[in-house]
C-alpha cells in the first residue's frame, strides 16, 4: 500500500508524494513550544507524534529537513519576564534548555533547526512579510498603530479549519473595544508597542512594537524551508486561526499555492475529558512523572500508542500497560540476545514488514503494535522450542529496524559492550564452577552499576535502580 495521510485541508486520506522531483527530500514543519513554563506531557504527545512521523519518513527512505520554532516572544512570555522582573531573553532561556532536555529524554528526534522568533534574521523576515503584505492590500495599519491582515482579501480564508467566514465577512467594519479592526476576525501582524511591553520592542515601518504570533511561524518556516513546504503539523487546537493564518500569510506573499502540501493534526491529551492545558490547571510535566518513578521510555510509548487522530486520556492504568508492555518486549530481546550470543553472522533475515506496512496507513500505530506484539508472541515460541542463535539474532536485526521508528530501546537501556564482556567471562567461570571467581565478577558489574540474577536461560543483566 503506499504511503498515505489524512489532510485536514481536503479532511481525506491522500498519497504521499514530496515536492522534491527526485521524491527524497521532505520538507516538514512543526510549531514548537511557547517558552514560557516547561511543555506539559500534552505539548510532548504532539512532539511524539511528529517525531513518529518523521521516523517513519526516514525508515520508507526519505530525508527529512525538519524545522521546528521556538515561539519566545509573544504575550506570555512577555507577562512572564515582566513578573520576574527578568529581561525577556533571561526569562525564556532556561525554558528553552528544559526542553531540550525533555526532548532527549523522550528519545525526541532533534530537528534540523530551532529557529527563535527573537532571533534578528527573522524579525526582518517577519518585518519584510508584512511590508509585502501591505504592499499587496492584504494587510493595513489600523488607528491603534498595529498592523492587521485583511481577511476579506483573502478568498480562502478558512479552507483548513472548514469555516463558512461568508457571514462573518458580510458584517463589514467591525468596532471593538480592544482594537480598531475593519473586521473582527483581522488579526494582528505587528502589535503596536503598548505599556505592557515594557523594554520588548524592535523598529519596523509602522513604529517600535512586536510581531504577532502567526507571522512568527511564516517566516520562519519560509526562511527556513522556501515558499512551500511538504508537512506542517500541530495539535488540533493550532488549526484556527495559527494555521489558518499563516496560510493566508504565506500565500499572500509568495503568490504561490499551497504553502503546504499535507496539514496533519493532533488530537489532544485529555484529562477527564478536558485538553490537558496550562490554564486548566490540570497539566503534568515530564519531571513529574520521571518522579514518580516513570522513566522517558514509559511515558514515550504512553503518549505514542494510540493513534494521533484519535483523542487519548491520560490515566496512570495508561502508564501502567505502557510498562507491562515495554517489559515484555525487554524480556524477549533479553531472550534473544541470550540465545544470538554465539554467533556473530546472521544467515537469513526476517522479513516481515507489516509494522511499516501499518504506519504507511495514515500512520496506524495500533495496527503498527499489534503486529509487533503478534511477532513478539511467534519468536517467543520458537524460543521455547530452542531457537537456533543465527536465527535469534536475525530477529534482533529485525527489532532494530523497528525500533529505530519507535525509539524505545535506547543506548541507554543496551549493556555496553564492556559489561557484556564481564558478563560472558562469569559465565565463563560459572561453567567452571569458579564460584568465588563468579561472585566477584557480580561485585564488579555491581560496582559498575549493573545487577546480573541467575535465571534458568543464564544471566539478566539490568542497570541498578539508581545507578
Ligand atoms: P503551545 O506551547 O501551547 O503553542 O503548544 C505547543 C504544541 O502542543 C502545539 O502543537 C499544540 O497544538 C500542542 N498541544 C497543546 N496542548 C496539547 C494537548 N493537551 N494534547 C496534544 N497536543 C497539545
Ligand atoms: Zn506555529
Amino acid at each position: 500500500m503506499a504511503l498515505r495521510f489524512f489532510n485536514t485541508y481536503s479532511r481525506t486520506l491522500e498519497e504521499f508524494q514530496p515536492l522534491d522531483p527526485e521524491g527524497k527530500i521532505v520538507k516538514m514543519y512543526t510549531c514548537g513550544p511557547t517558552v514560557y513554563s516547561r511543555a506539559h506531557i500534552g505539548n510532548f504527545r504532539a512532539y511524539i507524534f511528529e517525531d513518529l512521523l518523521q521516523r517513519h519518513l526516514e525508515a520508507r527512505g526519505f530525508n527529512v529537513n525538519r524545522v521546528m520554532n521556538l515561539t519566545d516572544v509573544d504575550d506570555k512570555t512577555i507577562r512572564g519576564s515582566r513578573a520576574e522582573n527578568l529581561p525577556l531573553a533571561d526569562f525564556t532561556a532556561p525554558f528553552k534548555e528544559a526542553f531540550f532536555q525533555d526532548l532527549g529524554t523522550l528519545e525526541i528526534k532533534s530537528p534540523n533547526e530551532f529557529p527563535a522568533a527573537t532571533e534578528d534574521r527573522y524579525i526582518a523576515a517577519m518585518i519584510a512579510m508584512i511590508s509585502i503584505l501591505i504592499e499587496r492590500g492584504l494587510a493595513y495599519q489600523a488607528d491603534d498603530k498595529s498592523v492587521y491582515y485583511r481577511i476579506n482579501r483573502f478568498p480562502n480564508y478558512g479552507h483548513l479549519a472548514h469555516f463558512d467566514l461568508a457571514e462573518l465577512r458580510s458584517t463589514g467594519r467591525v468596532k471593538s473595544d480592544e482594537y480598531d479592526k475593519e473586521h473582527v476576525g483581522d488579526f494582528a501582524l505587528w502589535k503596536a508597542w503598548d505599556e505592557e511591553d515594557g523594554d520588548v520592542a524592535w523598529e519596523s515601518p509602522w513604529g517600535r512594537g512586536r510581531p504577532g504570533w502567526h507571522i512568527e511561524c511564516s517566516a520562519m518556516a519560509t526562511s527556513l524551508l522556501g515558499e512551500q513546504l511538504d508537512i506542517h503539523c500541530g495539535g488540533v487546537d493550532n488549526i484556527f486561526p495559527h494555521h489558518e493564518a499563516e496560510i493566508a500569510q504565506s500565500e499572500g506573499c509568495s503568490g504561490k499555492a499551497p504553502f503546504v502540501r499535507y496539514w496533519l493534526h493532533c488530537a489532544h491529551l485529555l484529562v477527564e475529558g478536558e485538553k490537558m492545558s496550562k490554564s486548566l490547571g490540570n497539566f503534568l510535566t515530564l519531571p513529574d512523572l520521571l518522579a514518580k518513578g516513570y522513566t522517558g521510555r514509559e511515558v514515550r510509548f504512553a503518549l505514542l500508542r494510540v493513534h494521533y487522530r484519535a483523542p487519548l486520556n491520560f490515566t496512570w492504568e495508561g502508564l501502567a500497560e505502557a510498562r507491562q508492555a515495554l517489559s515484555r518486549i525487554d524480556e524477549w530481546l533479553r531472550r534473544l540476545r541470550e540465545t544470538a550470543r554465539l554467533t556473530s553472522s546472521p544467515n537469513e533475515s526476517i522479513e516481515r514488514d507489516n509494522f511499516a506496512a501499518a504506519l504507511d496507513d495514515d500512520l496506524n500505530i495500533s495496527a503498527a503494535l499489534g503486529e509487533l506484539f503478534e511477532q513478539l508472541r511467534v519468536s517467543n515460541r520458537e524460543l521455547d522450542e530452542s531457537m537456533k542463535p543465527e536465527r535469534a539474532l536475525a530477529w534482533l536485526q529485525w527489532w532494530e529496524k523497528i525500533n529505530r521508528v519507535l525509539a524505545l530501546e535506547t543506548s541507554e537501556e543496551k549493556v555496553p559492550p564492556e559489561i557484556e564482556q564481564l558478563v560472558e567471562k562469569r559465565k565463563q567461570a560459572r561453567q567452571a564452577r569458579d564460584w568465588q571467581r563468579s561472585d566477584e565478577l557480580r561485585d564488579n558489574l555491581r560496582d559498575l552499576g549493573w545487577d546480573v540474577r541467575d535465571t534458568k536461560d543464564g544471566q539478566v543483566v539490568t542497570r541498578r535502580a539508581g545507578a
